[in-house]
């Protein structure tokens, strides 16, 4: 099987690396079904889609909530006949030293980033166990995979979601129910993701940051893509996604 015709659900899909993606996979004959907040930015999207030719659908859907993520995972059944990859990529990233204590952003962090994936995980694991397929794909993040200050607690959670994908993926193997997980761990792509950043100096430093080395998230969506193209014995499990001016 390929890209075509499959049918993918996709977090975070209103904006950056989420929209980016979906576009590219409906171009490439992919049935995508879009989840994020912002209805407007969904309804824009998936007008895009549709009027190129490709096949789409959205429903507005808070990862955090669990019967929302149900909810977008059954539109695909019921609007496209069923379900191959899930791909888990909302996400926040307020970033700040730990002695600031931003309490909240750290549980929101939590909720979003590490809670909505297990809420994604949980709504795909009953039909993915039945067909005895299916792709379990998770924008991890850099901070998944090394330690850089400011990033305690997203980190932790970036961390933990790459834990998660681990697993499945060699608990399924040993189940023999063949699915696979991704994790990937994209370095400073250009998105709208520092606008989650409150502290004052993280998002000057930020700024500046990106300013100077981000890529645009086009490359996330073609490393998605090339995951999603494989044939089904094959787990392409784990990508590093780094600009080339990034050290
Ligand atoms: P964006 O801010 O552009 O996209 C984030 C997406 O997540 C939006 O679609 C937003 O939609 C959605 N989202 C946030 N909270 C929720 C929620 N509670 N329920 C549902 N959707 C939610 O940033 P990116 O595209 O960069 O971020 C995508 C992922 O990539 C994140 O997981 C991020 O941590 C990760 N990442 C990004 C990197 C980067 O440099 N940009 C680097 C490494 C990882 P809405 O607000 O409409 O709900």
């Amino acid at each position: 099987m390929t890209v075509k015709n499959k049918v993918v659900v996709i977090t975070g899909a209103s904006s950056g690396i989420g929209e980016a993606t979906a576009k590219l996979l409906a171009q490439n004959g992919a049935r995508v079904v879009l989840g994020a907040r912002r209805e407007n930015r969904l309804q824009e999207i998936v007008k895009t889609i549709q009027e190129a030719g490709g096949q789409a659908t959205y429903s507005v859907t808070d990862v955090t909530k669990p019967e929302q993520v149900q909810a977008l995972v059954d539109l695909a059944k019921t609007e496209f006949g069923g379900i191959d990859v899930i791909f888990n990529n909302a996400g926040i990233m307020p970033t700040s030293p730990i002695s600031a204590l931003h309490t909240k952003e750290w549980n929101d962090m939590i909720d979003i980033n590490l809670k909505g994936v297990l809420n994604g995980v949980a709504a795909v694991m009953p039909d993915f166990t039945k067909q005895k397929s299916g792709q379990i794909i998770t924008t991890s993040s850099v901070a998944g995979i090394k330690s850089f200050p400011g990033a305690g607690v997203y980190g932790a959670t970036k961390f933990a979601v790459r834990n998660l994908m681990e697993v499945i993926r060699t608990e399924s193997a040993s189940e023999g129910t063949n699915i696979r997980t991704v994790s990937l761990y994209p370095a400073a792509i250009n998105t709208e993701l520092l606008r989650t950043i409150t502290d004052k100096t993280a998002k000057k430093d930020m700024d500046q940051f990106y300013k100077a080395v981000g890529i645009d998230p086009i490359a996330i969506a073609r490393v998605v893509n090339f995951a999603i193209d494989q044939p089904e014995e094959v787990n392409v499990n784990e990508f590093t996604i780094y600009p080339t001016k990034q050290a």
